[in-house]
Parts: C-alpha cells; sequence; structure tokens
C-alpha cells in the first residue's frame, strides 16, 4: 500500500493541502503502508525552492512523517516526454496545430450558441499534407490525448462510492504537452505527468481533494492507453468558509505557518483538520493524537460534503492541547517565544513554575506571551490597578508589607510564611485582608487580572522583583 502527497511548490503549505497530507498519512499508517512525498515542480515560473523547504517544513512539525525521499517531478520530465511520445505513436494522442486565435474564436462562438466551452477536436485527423501546410506557415503544436465522447468512465470512489463520467463531459480532447515547435514536444502536463509519476512510484492510491474528481476520470483514461494499472482513488470533501465557500487565501489565515505563528499547537491543527471531513466513531473522544486516530481510521467515515472551518472548535481542541501538556513541553514551546521577546529566563525550576501557573489559562501558545509578560517586565499601572490603590488603607498596607519585607525578606519559597507576613501587615495598617490582598495584586501587577495571587507573589519573591515593585508605591 503506497499513497503520496504531490504538492505544487507554488506557496506555503496550505490547510487544504496539509488535510490531504494528513489523511494519506493516516490510511499510510493504518494500513502499514507507505506515505511518499512528490513535489510537481514543473511550472517554472511559480514553483520556487524555498515554498518546497516551507512544506517539508510544516509537513515536519505537524508530525506527518514520509518515508522516502521525496521525488522531484522536474527531475523526470524525459520519462514524461517519452509517455507523450508513445501515445503519438500509437494514434492514442496527436499534434494540434490551432493557433490561440483560433481557439478563442471557437470558444466565442460555442458561447454564442450557448454550450459550453470544449476544444471541438478539429485537428485529430489531419492528413499529412495538412500538417505540411501548418508546418509551412510555421506553426507551432500542442499535443492531445483522444477522449472519445462515447466512453464511459467508472471508479469506486472510497469516500464517494461508484462514480461515472462520460468522455463528453471532459471539455474535448486534453491537452498533454505545452505549445512546442513543429516536431518538439514541448513541456508535459499536470494529468500526463501525474499518471506517468504515480505509476512510477507505484502508488496504489490517490487520496486527494475532491476538485480533482474531473482529473481523475482524465487520468484513468491515460492509465489505460498507457497499460498501466489503475490505483484506487479517495476524494476527500473540500474545507469551506463560514459562507459555505471554498476556503481560500483571500479567508486570511490559510497556511499552517500562520496558524503556527498565532500559537496553534501541531497537535491541535492535526487533531482539528482530521475532524474537518472525518466523523469520530461512536464512543471515541473527540481529541485525540493522530496515532490514535490513525488506529481506527478509514474511508468509511470520511464525508461526502463539504467541511466547515471552526475557529471556535479548533480554539477549543488547542486550549484542551495546552492544557495536557507536562510541564515541561510546555515549557519547551514557550521558551523560544520567551527569549523571542528579549527576556532573561531564571532557573528552570523557576520557569517551570511560571509554566504550571499559566497553563490553565492557556488557549493559545502565544497566550503564554501577554500572559508571562508581568514576570519578566515591570508592568504599566491599568486602570483598574490605579483604582485599587486608591482605595482608603492601599497605599498604607503596602508600606507595610514593603517594611516588613525589609526586615525579614521573604525569598517566595514558604507559602505560610509569605501568608503570615501579609497578615500581620494587614493588621497593623488596621486593613481588611480582601484589601491588602487587592492592592498586593495592584501592585505587582497593575492590574486586577492574572493568576493567584500568592503565587504570582512568590514567583517575583523569589527573583526580587515583589519589593522592587512595592518600592514604586510607598
Ligand atoms: N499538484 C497537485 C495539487 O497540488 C496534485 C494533485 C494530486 O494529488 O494529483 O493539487
Amino acid at each position: 500500500m503506497r499513497v503520496r502527497l504531490a504538492p505544487s511548490p507554488t506557496g506555503t503549505l496550505h490547510i487544504g493541502t496539509a488535510r490531504t497530507a494528513l489523511f494519506n498519512w493516516l490510511f499510510a499508517r493504518h494500513e502499514d503502508g507507505q506515505f511518499l512525498l512528490r513535489i510537481e515542480d514543473t511550472d517554472k515560473e511559480r514553483s520556487k525552492p524555498e515554498f518546497t523547504e516551507n512544506i517539508l517544513e510544516g509537513l515536519n512539525w505537524l508530525g506527518l512523517n514520509w518515508d522516502q525521499e521525496p521525488i522531484l517531478q522536474s527531475k523526470r520530465i524525459q520519462e514524461h516526454q517519452s509517455a507523450i511520445k508513445a501515445l503519438l505513436n500509437r494514434g492514442l494522442a496527436y499534434r494540434c496545430y490551432a493557433t490561440e486565435a483560433e481557439l478563442e474564436e471557437m470558444r466565442e462562438s460555442q458561447k454564442k450558441k450557448g454550450e459550453a466551452p470544449r476544444y471541438d477536436n478539429r485537428h485529430r485527423d489531419l492528413s499529412p499534407k495538412e500538417e505540411l501546410k501548418f508546418k509551412e506557415e510555421g506553426r507551432s503544436a500542442v499535443v492531445r490525448f483522444q477522449i472519445e465522447d462515447q466512453r464511459s468512465i467508472t471508479w469506486n470512489d472510497l469516500v464517494r462510492g461508484p462514480m461515472h463520467w462520460q468522455g463528453r463531459d471532459l471539455g474535448g480532447d486534453m491537452v498533454i504537452s505545452r505549445r512546442a515547435p513543429f516536431d518538439e514536444i514541448g513541456d508535459p502536463l499536470y494529468n500526463l505527468v501525474v499518471v506517468t509519476d504515480d505509476a512510477h512510484m507505484g502508488i496504489t492510491h490517490v487520496i486527494r481533494g475532491e476538485d480533482h474528481l474531473s482529473n481523475t476520470a482524465k487520468q484513468i483514461l491515460l492509465y489505460e492507453a498507457l497499460g498501466l494499472s489503475i490505483p484506487t482513488f479517495a476524494h476527500t470533501p473540500l474545507i469551506l468558509n463560514s459562507e459555505g465557500r471554498k476556503l481560500s487565501k483571500r479567508d486570511g489565515v490559510t497556511s499552517i505557518t500562520q496558524f503556527r505563528e498565532l500559537g496553534y499547537t501541531a497537535e491541535a491543527m492535526c487533531n482539528y483538520m482530521a475532524l474537518l471531513g472525518w466523523s469520530v466513531p461512536e464512543g471515541m473522544d473527540e481529541k485525540f493524537s493522530i496515532k490514535e486516530i490513525s488506529k481506527v481510521f478509514s474511508f468509511n467515515r470520511v464525508n461526502k460534503s463539504g467541511a466547515k472551518f471552526d475557529w471556535d472548535k479548533l480554539n477549543w481542541l488547542n486550549g484542551q492541547v495546552i492544557h495536557e501538556f507536562t510541564t515541561e513541553d510546555l515549557f519547551n514551546q514557550l521558551k523560544p517565544l520567551w527569549i523571542h521577546q528579549g527576556w532573561e529566563l531564571p532557573g528552570p525550576e523557576w520557569c517551570f513554575d511560571l509554566v504550571e501557573l499559566l497553563k490553565p489559562s492557556l488557549n493559545l501558545l502565544n497566550d503564554g506571551i501577554d500572559q508571562a509578560r508581568p514576570f519578566f517586565e515591570t508592568p504599566i499601572l491599568q486602570v483598574d490597578g490605579q483604582k485599587q490603590l486608591g482605595e482608603d488603607g492601599a497605599l498604607e498596607v503596602l508600606r507595610n508589607l514593603f517594611n516588613n519585607l525589609e526586615k525579614e525578606p521573604w525569598d517566595g519559597l514558604n507559602a505560610n510564611r509569605g501568608k503570615e507576613i501579609l497578615k500581620f501587615s494587614a493588621k497593623s495598617a488596621g486593613v481588611k485582608m480582601g484589601i491588602t490582598m487587592k492592592s498586593l495584586r495592584a501592585a505587582l501587577l497593575g492590574q486586577m487580572q492574572g493568576p493567584d495571587l500568592l503565587s504570582t507573589w512568590s514567583l517575583l519573591a523569589r527573583v526580587g522583583e515583589d519589593r522592587n515593585r512595592l518600592s514604586s508605591f510607598i
């Protein structure tokens, strides 16, 4: 069992391609097969090595490991051309000399008659004399593969069940190589190239988006004509935006790099992408790892209809994943983000305690930047913090606390001792514990929101920051 992902490196890794990769990966792992990569870099103008790099890096990050060195399609052009020659020699393909202007005229007249645009196969049976005339005119030619209108094409799709196509719905004889001077073969085109390469790689199952359905019909004809065995096909539903249209670049965040930069975890992305089109078997949780799902994955549970992208669900899953990370794993994810802020990190124990403290309130990894900020930078006093410090007795109790800490500095380690100091500072100022605690929060964090106060104070005390911050209010 061999499957493949065949991305074109004309952009960064799109979530649609990543979801296709995931379904291929899950199927391969479930069946103990191989998951291969082929970089479809034949579009010389739009393909860029940095996009290939981005795609591989994105798949790696998602944990979708592949089993062999990726194949570069552009290295196989000679084989593609041999396949075209074979089809020409067997009379299954021919050169079409129609000029762009002639083709345009043909389409215009079809439009006027209310017909769907298609190539009218006008050069299918040229005589040698007619060909010679075109040659003398200096015309260039594309190669076209013959598609009989009355041919019916069927396959049993793993997602969509029995599929039927008619040759007449495929737009006339198909172009398989770009325009080239007389007698030459130009750059081979998508359908021909994919068939040649999939056969070369021994692909048994082609799993891709349903936007390729008509290509599959054309490709089956090419497999037959080239005498190659036809793989099994599975066409996955499209990912739709909130309006029910195909998710596209215009929808904003669509590339895996963007999701990553926003603070989504690879685990949540894979989990969520699996739910985009695949429904969980009864009794199974909606939160799972790709390893868990690969054990139960089958195309029986892949839906035919499009899958709407749901940010709330992704955010919820991401939060779940973060909350289940071990402290060390979460620290390893946050550390580069903190270092990137230019923050100097105290020892690992302190960092682990901070991670533990913040973990329950993180939904995105990037929340761990904003929420950690007051532990690394002196906070700016917010309106609510300022209001609290204006309460009766607030500054007095803080002054008491500061003086007590000068006398017997608390290193943040013994929580009971911390509480005691807080209590007698409140008592001697004649201020209630509630006001004392709130004022301490305002002085330490500059605002009234934040994690557990004693743990916050303890962390700041361990780096001497509590006295530092209190000192500005006395
Ligand atoms: N390069 C094609 C794409 O990215 C591959 C489609 C296929 O899987 O055959 O859409």
